[in-house]
């Protein structure tokens, strides 16, 4: 559905904003677009939905160039940018007609904008103005726009920054269920919306992907550094040699976390071996009773932070 081909953007002087990007999102995909600020997210958004141009490469939707042919292009995508173009003082009805109208949009009017209200759940304050909108409303508005002429592909820019955690849950919810009738792409710095929404991650750090993976598979990126940690009981010295012995184990630090009566260590396997069967065999064979055992380090959070490590260990090179 959207082709990235060789995506550079340069804003004039030296600086890539974005160099080489490239990437597939296939019909009905959720693709969160993860990056921190200044990673060259909104550029991307920009490029893709027409609004700026390219230093070189090429954008397609559904087979469409967006820069041969933008008109064209942008009748198959709904954008909702940071700052929703809502208008205050227009009642949510007369902004949506409105909205239809710049579009456009062929479908019978009041029919589709009640679809429209109804997947964003905005019937019940069609007759307000939009100025009197909670912030939560007033976003669901925002992508009640972008839906409007049912648009292939929908593209979100940071929706739910300034939301609060009620509003930030129910748009996310709104997004998910949008991803079963769209193509959805949504750009945020914040990983658990990803986490919680997407079904596939690239992450973008100074202008270049660094990761496109399936949400599930991004985990095992990293599993070349794998550690837990556990509580055992029992004693220390004794358990952290014990561990040390354990085949695959490469270090154990007892670590000053405590569990009631057991010590907690922290157990790092060496590249691509799983420990924790040998772990389990030591402690059963001297009765160390295992209290407690986490994978340390394989949230999308640290993931995150590795993988931006290793990409700007790469660029220093
Ligand atoms: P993000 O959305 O991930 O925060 P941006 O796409 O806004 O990142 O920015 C990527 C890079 O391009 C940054 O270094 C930013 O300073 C630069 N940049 C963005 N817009 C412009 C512009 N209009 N002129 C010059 N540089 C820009």
């Amino acid at each position: 559905m959207i082709q990235v081909e060789h995506l550079v953007k340069r804003y004039g002087g030296t600086a890539f904003a974005l160099d080489d990007v490239s990437f597939e999102i296939g019909e009905g995909e959720i693709v969160g677009l993860l990056g921190p600020n200044g990673a060259g997210k909104s550029t991307a958004m920009n490029i893709l939905t027409g609004y700026l141009s390219t230093t070189s490469g090429r954008v397609l939707i559904g087979g469409v160039d967006v820069l041969e042919n933008p008109l064209e292009a942008k009748k198959m995508i709904g954008y909702l940018p940071e700052q929703p173009p809502v208008y205050p003082d227009m009642t949510v009805t007369e902004y949506l007609r409105f909205v239809y109208e710049l579009k456009g949009c062929r479908f019978p009017r009041e029919q589709h904008l009640a679809d429209v209200m109804a997947a964003v759940k905005i019937a019940d304050v069609s007759h307000r103005l939009i100025r009197n909108l909670s912030k939560g409303y007033r976003q669901r508005v925002g992508i009640a726009q972008a839906l409007i002429g049912d648009p292939k592909v929908i593209i979100f820019d940071e929706p739910t920054v300034g939301l609060d955690p009620k509003q930030i849950l129910e748009i996310r919810n709104l997004i998910r269920n949008l991803g079963r009738r769209h193509t959805v792409i949504l750009s945020t710095h914040i990983l658990a919306e990803v986490q919680s929404v997407c079904e596939r991650i690239i992450i973008i750090n100074h202008g270049r992907i660094i990761a496109n993976e399936r949400a599930d598979d991004l985990a095992r990126v990293i599993e070349d550094n794998t550690h837990f940690r556990y509580a055992i009981a029992g004693d220390r010295n004794a358990i952290t040699a014990g561990l040390r012995g354990v085949q695959g184990v490469s270090s154990v630090t007892p670590m000053n976390e405590r569990e009631g009566d057991a010590a907690c260590y922290l157990v790092e396997g060496t590249r691509g071996v799983d420990v924790r069967r040998g772990v389990f065999r030591v402690c059963a064979e001297h009765g160390w009773p295992i209290l407690s055992i986490g994978a340390v380090g394989n949230d999308l959070e640290s993931i995150f932070i590795r993988l931006v490590d290793r990409s700007d260990r790469e660029n220093a090179r």
